[in-house]
């Protein structure tokens, strides 16, 4: 089993983590593209040690950059968002692992699909804003979808060799973030930089602060829908601070299992890669005695409104999810800059979803037009919201 890997996002948190197993298994992996928005240099230094057949970067200012610092090494260098779908759905490609992030992946990742590619999924938005086209399409192609995100690994791997219908509901695990805590009347006054400071993962800024505003969970519910096909009320959502057990399944015959690990991305990527095997790793181990107690909690639907938002776009269908995305994309970049206060992530995915029109056109053309409308009513919101 060796298989030539397309990583799209190769600068981000989970690209550079793909990086580090490709290198612990040059038997099993080997790099055919590397593709990033604009970080030149590391693409160039991760180009260099992995020698990919092609790279690509997004932002077309950088790419003298890069053509310079790859010259002589019989590495083609492209530029530009089409130049994604390329290597997405190169004949040299085995899987193509889905790490970019937000709406951005969803172009290449239904091309790979489209292509039959198996993929490497960590851009959930992919599912959240197009999971009827995409999981159509994959079942057309014969297109595997392999989830990275850790909750949806772990379910993947509770319900495997199970039965058909089996499952009763699943169970999303959520840390709650670092405002698990927090009181209401303080949410509004959160710095990005509290937000930035999740308590156990170390990820992307923009998941970092879907965590703290529990989008994130919200997203991963729609995540699972398209994945599990159950239905939203299947899919219930539970904090559990110390991250361990990465999800669950019940079972119709009252029989539950959890599937547990320490929170390191490494494991879940890995999965994806070479499932349905299991390879022998050496990382870290969770000590069930030094961890002393598993605790949960229910979810405060107050406090964190995203995650109803999210649960309200799944049930109207169509296009809600893909505008919820877009809105939150857009708050969230506001928020980063300092232009939008944190309670305000979900005033504006509310304001967007409550002017949207329902729309259930399953095409990249209908989820291109929902994503730019939504985008501007988000900015509108944006505009008028003053910052708290
Ligand atoms: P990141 O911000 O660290 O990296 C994003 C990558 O995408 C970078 O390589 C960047 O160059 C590229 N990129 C950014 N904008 C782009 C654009 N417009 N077009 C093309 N490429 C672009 O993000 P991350 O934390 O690695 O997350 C990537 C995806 O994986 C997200 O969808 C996230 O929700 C998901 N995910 C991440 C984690 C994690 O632990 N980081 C866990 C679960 C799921
Ligand atoms: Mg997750």
């Amino acid at each position: 089993m060796h298989k030539r890997l397309a990583i799209l996002g190769s600068t981000g948190s989970i690209g550079t983590q793909t990086l580090e197993i490709v290198s612990r298994y040059p038997d099993l992996f080997s790099v055919a593209a590397l593709t990033a928005w604009s970080n030149a240099d590391l693409l160039i230094e991760q180009a260099r040690r992995f020698r990919p057949s092609t790279v690509v970067i997004g932002h077309e200012a950088h790419y003298g950059r890069l053509r310079d610092g790859l010259a002589g090494l019989g590495i083609e260098v492209l530029a530009g968002r089409d130049a994604f779908d390329t290597v997405a759905t190169s004949e040299g490609v085995d899987t193509v692992v889905a790490a970019m992030v937000g709406f951005a992946g969803l172009r290449p990742t239904a091309a790979a699909v489209a292509a039959g590619r198996e993929v490497a999924l960590a851009n959930k938005e992919t599912l959240v804003v197009a999971g009827e086209m995409i999981t159509k399409t994959a079942s057309v192609t014969g297109s595997r979808l392999l989830p990275v995100d850790s909750e949806h690994s772990a379910i993947m791997q509770c319900i495997n060799g199970e039965p058909e219908n089996s499952v009763e509901r699943i169970i999303l695990t959520a840390s709650g973030g670092p405002f698990r805590n927090t009181p209401a009347g303080k949410l509004i006054h959160v710095s990005p930089g509290e937000a930035l400071r999740h308590p156990n993962w170390s990820m992307g800024s923009k998941i970092t602060i879907d965590s703290a505003t529990m989008m994130n969970k919200g997203l991963e519910v729609i995540e699972a829908h398209w994945l599990f096909g159950l239905t939203e009320e299947k899919i219930d959502v539970i904090i559990h601070p110390q991250s361990i057990i990465h999800s669950m399944v019940q079972f119709t015959d009252g029989s539950m299992k959890a599937q547990m690990g320490m929170p390191d991305m490494r494991m879940p990527i890995i999965y994806a890669l070479t499932y349905p095997e299991r390879v022998v790793t050496d990382l870290p181990r969770p000590s069930l005695l030094e961890i002393g107690s598993l605790t949960f909690e229910e979810p405060d639907l107050q406090r964190f409104r995203s995650l109803s938002l999210a649960r309200a776009a799944l049930t109207a269908g169509g296009n809600m999810p893909c505008a919820l995305n877009a809105a939150n994309e857009v708050a969230v970049a506001a928020f980063l800059q300092g232009r939008l206060g944190f309670l305000g992530i979900a005033g504006a995915v509310e304001y967007v979803l409550e002017k949207t029109m329902l729309s259930t056109e399953a095409s990249m053309t209908a989820y291109e037009e929902t994503d730019s409308r939504s985008r501007s009513l988000a900015t509108e919101y944006i505009s008028k919201t003053p910052k708290q």
